[in-house]
């Protein structure tokens, strides 16, 4: 009965699919303030074989975050993604989360928080200068309703290409000309101290001189944060290093609620969420990285507190919950209404 359902669709024409496009365009961008089809976000006109624009709204107490995704790496299978593990313990782990073993699915979802009169983006993207599958994080920024030139505030987690690069397009053009910019007081000096650029290996060299191509012609401006204090309305800063020297997550509070923007305190959950103690090659101090994963995994669990990954299947939100030795991620349950 279902096979002979999907042969039945799949064989309408790609047309008669398609004609449905424009309503589906309108209907697709609610939170924009005047509709106007000629300026609408590609993203918002789905070709036959996308998904609608991907971006998902949710309340934090006063607060309203929205999950925009910026696209999916499907990454060859690399024997050395995880340095303790070998990459049989790899493939069994993508298995038994029902992932392809050919590759590791990863996934770029950053957070935008409505709060206090500001519009605050929390990560920026790959810019046009990720890998093959990302780069969609302005449309679906668009089609959310946002504005490049309304952005208040940027709070940068870490200063890895894939959070930083759409702050500045690969011919030197600024996306955020008017946003204030906020990292750690570790992370900048890490990464701007020229003695440890010349004296990096060659694995870390590339990102040195990109953080540079970023950086360099707003550096004055570029405004610095410490661990525990609230950075911006219902943001408070919580050092977690070991991915980067200067990494960070990000508690989001309103009243009695809150979520946890974990960052990359673990890639995707099904490998590092499930098995924490495992050191992806991206943690520069591996042991690091996994003490700072286990203690604010423990926190997230205690507390039943929502959580949000950059790594994680999108909308990249859900729970943390004790399994084992590790823990599950547990998605959030969609609902239409926000
Ligand atoms: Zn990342």
């Amino acid at each position: 009965m279902s096979l002979s359902r999907r042969t039945l669709l799949c064989a309408i024409p790609a047309g008669a699919a398609l004609s449905h496009g424009p309503a589906f365009a309108q209907s697709a961008s609610p939170g924009s303030a005047a509709p106007d089809a000629s300026t609408a976000p590609a993203a918002a006109t789905p070709a036959p074989n996308q998904q609608a624009p991907g971006y998902y709204r949710y309340k934090v107490g006063e607060l309203e975050v929205t999950a925009i995704n910026d696209g999916f790496w499907s990454r060859p299978l690399d024997p050395g993604f995880v340095r303790n593990a070998t990459p049989e313990e790899v493939k069994k782990a993508q298995e038994a989360a029902f992932l392809p073993t050919d590759i590791t699915p990863i996934p770029f979802t950053t957070s935008v928080v409505k709060a206090g009169g500001k519009v605050i983006v929390v990560d920026t993207g790959t810019g046009n200068m990720g890998p093959p599958g990302t780069g969609s994080w302005m449309a679906n920024f668009k089609a959310a309703g946002f504005d490049p030139a309304v952005v208040d505030i940027i709070i940068i987690s870490h200063i890895h290409g894939d959070h930083i690069n759409g702050l500045r397009l690969r011919d030197g053009a600024p996306l955020f000309p008017s946003s204030e910019i906020m990292i750690s007081e570790p992370e900048w000096a890490y990464w701007m101290d020229d003695a440890k650029a010349a004296a990096a290996p060659e694995g870390l060299k590339g990102n040195f001189n990109n953080v540079r191509r970023v950086f360099g012609p707003i550096a004055k401006d570029v405004k610095r944060f410490e661990d525990g204090k609230e950075i911006a309305p219902g943001i408070t800063a919580v050092a977690a290093p070991g991915h980067t020297p200067g990494h960070f997550a990000f508690i989001l509070t309103s009243g009695t609620s809150k979520v946890m923007l974990m960052s990359d305190t673990s890639n995707h959950p099904a490998l590092f969420v499930r098995h924490p103690e495992w050191q992806a090659s991206f943690d520069m101090d591996g042991s690091q990285a996994v003490q700072t994963r286990r203690k604010l995994l423990d926190m997230a669990a205690a507390e039943r507190a929502r959580v949000a990954f950059y790594h994680a299947p999108f909308p990249a939100n859900g729970f943390i919950a004790k399994s084992g030795s590790g823990y599950e991620f547990v998605p959030v349950q969609w609902s239409p209404a926000i």
